[in-house]
């Protein structure tokens, strides 16, 4: 997997089966966010969303940022979250603006 370190800086990272809208195999995709506990917290589906400071209920994490292991391709989706619970990766799809550092 590419690190993305440089470009995000701390992040958490929710990971999920997604098909790669680029090269269309079933990947598993790490896409990392820096909108909640930056920690490098890392979440699987079915996992609760929470630390001892702040519990995530419901909601949808936008333009999470990850890459396609087969074909390294970047990918930006939205992370869902429902009942405190990782639901999966929704409305994934290339990214076309970050270039690199
Ligand atoms: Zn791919």
């Amino acid at each position: 997997m590419i690190n993305l370190v440089t470009v995000l800086g701390l992040y958490d990272e929710f990971d999920a089966e997604a098909i790669c809208p680029n090269c269309k195999r079933k990947v598993m995709v790490g896409f990392q966010t820096k909108a909640l506990f930056n920690l490098l917290l890392y979440f699987e589906v079915g996992d609760k969303v929470e630390n001892e400071k702040l519990v995530v209920k419901d909601g949808i994490i936008k333009d999470a940022l990850g890459s396609c292991p087969k074909c390294k391709t970047l990918l930006l989706g939205e992370i869902i979250i429902k009942d405190n619970v990782f639901q999966g990766i929704q409305n994934i799809r290339v990214e076309q603006k970050i270039q690199k550092p």
